[in-house]
């Protein structure tokens, strides 16, 4: 047998991390009570304790979403897997499904909706713009999709998409509606029965703040039907819902699919039953003081929104304009060097146009978002822009 071999060159024993403020579209710091369950010691995934943690981390889910649907379960993985579960249960191989594409959640979307087999039309928006009704109304009547994927809260973009009328627009048409609610559940009304949604998924470490690993996802009752009626199987084993919600209790067994996320799932179980003690409107409430709060210090400072109308901003992850001549990176850096705080550039259609900063959970208070402003003005005056 050869030598063990130990080329470790970094710094060794217990591990150390800087304490950062997470002002941007995510990771948001997580609670300390969430941080604290998960130190909570191991069950194995199969125990009944486990199984009770299980149901009452689906009551929070129910909740959260508003749904009496028996068919939500947390996916082990971040937003991807619950975006992935959610195209690889509902579309089958040559299916269509209509995206709606306004920024890097629709091409990402339609890009593992083709690795699906599926038919692959994009409805198309540029970035810091939503769908109205109508547009999404004559794509569903020309190409007669299967699925129709739309995103509450753009993050790359800052973008609110109105869902007002989809839900009945699909059902009219025999169309399922899945939602990406990553960054918004939780931050802004969602309805899932009332507003007739098929699908929703989300993510652990944004408005919920727990850290990123479990994404939170519903189906309603024409969404398992699809599933259970499908003609193939879906082409993924991890992401079979048919196998993991048998592991959720979907079908009043409980059946090993794989290892639970043991420590995450106690986190997850912590950070929705915060959501529940504050209450939805009240979470939504804080959000949209704290989003107002952001823009009266930002614009006092001469900066711009992103997204033009009002309607259409995201409360969760703002979008803020890159003036004529600014160094947006030395803001970033300048935040994170002098204020500890992180926030954003663009990403993908905003890339350099504008900086991300989320308001999120943990983070939607005044204090964090007083040193986020505090972050801009220095930064703005050390490149002698500040108004
Ligand atoms: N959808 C949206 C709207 C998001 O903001 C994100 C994450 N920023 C995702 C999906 C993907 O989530 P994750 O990075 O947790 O996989």
């Amino acid at each position: 047998t050869p030598a063990v071999e130990d080329d470790h060159k970094g710094p060794k024993g217990v591990i150390k991390v800087p304490q950062r403020l997470l002002m941007g579209p995510g990771p948001a710091n997580a609670y300390p009570r969430v941080l604290a369950a998960q130190s909570l010691p191991l069950l194995g995934h199969m125990h009944p304790p486990f199984f009770a943690i299980m149901d009452e981390i689906q009551e929070g889910l129910r909740y959260l979403f508003q749904t009496k649907s028996p068919y939500v379960l947390l996916v082990s993985g971040t937003g991807h897997a619950g975006m992935e579960a959610a195209i690889a249960n509902l579309l089958e191989p040559g299916e269509t499904i209509v995206v709606g594409n306004n920024g890097i959640w629709g091409t990402r979307v339609a890009d593992m909706a083709g690795r699906f087999r599926g038919n692959v039309v994009e409805l198309k928006r540029d970035a810091g713009q939503t769908f109205s009704l109508d547009e999404i109304k004559a794509a569903v009547q020309e190409h007669k999709p299967a699925v129709l994927f739309l995103c509450q809260g753009e993050s790359s973009t800052g973008t609110h998409q109105n869902l007002a009328g989809v839900g009945d627009l699909c059902r009219e048409h025999g169309v399922l509606l899945i939602v990406d609610t990553v960054c918004s559940l939780g931050a802004v009304p969602i309805f899932a029965d009332a507003w007739k949604i098929d699908c929703i998924y989300s993510g652990s470490q944004k408005v919920l703040s727990a850290p990123p690993g479990a994404a939170p996802l519903m189906f309603g009752q024409r969404a398992l039907d699809k599933l259970k009626g499908r003609k193939t199987k879906p082409a993924t084993y991890n992401l079979d819902l048919n196998l993991i919600g048998d592991y959720w209790g979907w079908f009043g067994k409980r059946s090993y699919h794989h290892t639970g996320m043991v420590s995450m799932w106690y986190a997850m179980r912590e950070a929705l039953e915060i959501a529940r003690e504050e209450g939805l409107e009240q979470l939504w409430a804080r959000h949209n003081a704290m989003h107002k709060r952001l823009w009266d210090g930002l614009k006092s400072m001469g900066l711009e929104p992103f997204v033009e109308k009002q309607a259409d901003r995201l409360i969760s992850v703002n979008t803020i304009k890159v003036p004529e001549g600014v160094d947006w990176a030395a803001v970033v850096k300048n935040a994170m060097d002098t204020f500890n705080v992180e926030i954003a550039g663009g990403l993908g259609p905003t890339a350099g146009k504008c900086w991300r900063v989320g308001v999120m959970g943990a983070n939607a208070h005044p204090a964090p978002v007083d040193l986020v402003i505090s972050s801009f003005q220095d930064g703005l005056a050390r490149q002698k822009r500040s108004l």
